[in-house]
């Protein structure tokens, strides 16, 4: 998982969170860093048998909201608001930010800071007892998959920008290996649970046909 990310070009944009050691989350953690190395994708996605769906999601999204931070991390200096005035994914699509809580109404604003209240805001529900729950025994929210969905579903965004907008820049410093891996192992993960909708996928619907295809491409050949 995380561990494939740390290089030489490798820093954060926010903290890093962590699962503390000794807990089933970080057991689970580690499960899923060990199925990932694997290869199979499909297999190391799905909910490891007598298992909590809550909190293999719970570990998951952590892990996603760690990769991202970090690709994002080594490009902040050509995400800047000069550069991307506005949050995009391509021509077609452009997001305004707004939380539903303390910011209601969307607003405008360049990709840089949309991106910092968008991560700002999904480590504050990370950050949240009530809502992740670290400690064993501690119940999960009733609404904690909806809020899950909604984390991921701004997650995708961050990865929608920078495949539009920083491709190049990514390869610029070689990191576009870690980024396809690490959004094929999220387009697997939201896939296998049906986390966020078709339509909020559109702006990289391409690119996600031909990661999958190619995919079977490979299972075909080997058989
Ligand atoms: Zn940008």
């Amino acid at each position: 998982m995380s561990f494939l990310f740390q290089n030489k070009n490798s820093r954060t944009f926010k903290p890093r969170k962590k699962i503390p050691e000794g807990t089933h989350q970080h057991d689970l953690m580690e499960h899923a860093a060990a199925t990932l190395g694997s290869g199979n994708l499909r297999l190391a996605v799905q909910l490891p048998e007598g298992e909590d769906l809550n909190e293999w999601v719970a570990v998951n999204t952590v892990d996603f909201f760690n990769q991202i931070n970090m690709l994002y991390g080594t490009i902040t200096e050509y995400c800047t608001a000069a550069k991307c005035k506005v949050m995009s994914a391509g021509p077609k699509y452009e997001y305004h930010w707004a939380d539903g809580t303390n910011i209601k109404k969307p607003i405008k604003c360049p990709a840089p800071k949309y991106i910092d209240y968008l991560m700002t805001w999904v480590q504050d529900q990370l950050d949240d007892e009530s809502v992740f729950p670290s400690t064993i025994g501690t119940p999960f929210p009733k609404n904690f998959m909806s809020i899950a969905k909604t984390i991921l579903k701004r997650l995708f965004r961050v990865y929608a920008h920078i495949y539009h907008q920083h491709f190049s820049d990514v390869m610029s410093l070689k990191e576009e290996a870690h980024l396809n891996t690490s959004f094929k192992h999220f387009i697997y993960f939201v896939q296998e649970f049906g986390l966020v909708e078709r339509k909020e996928l559109a702006p990289l619907q391409d690119l996600i046909d031909k990661l999958v295809d190619n995919d079977k491409e490979k299972a075909r050949a080997q058989r």
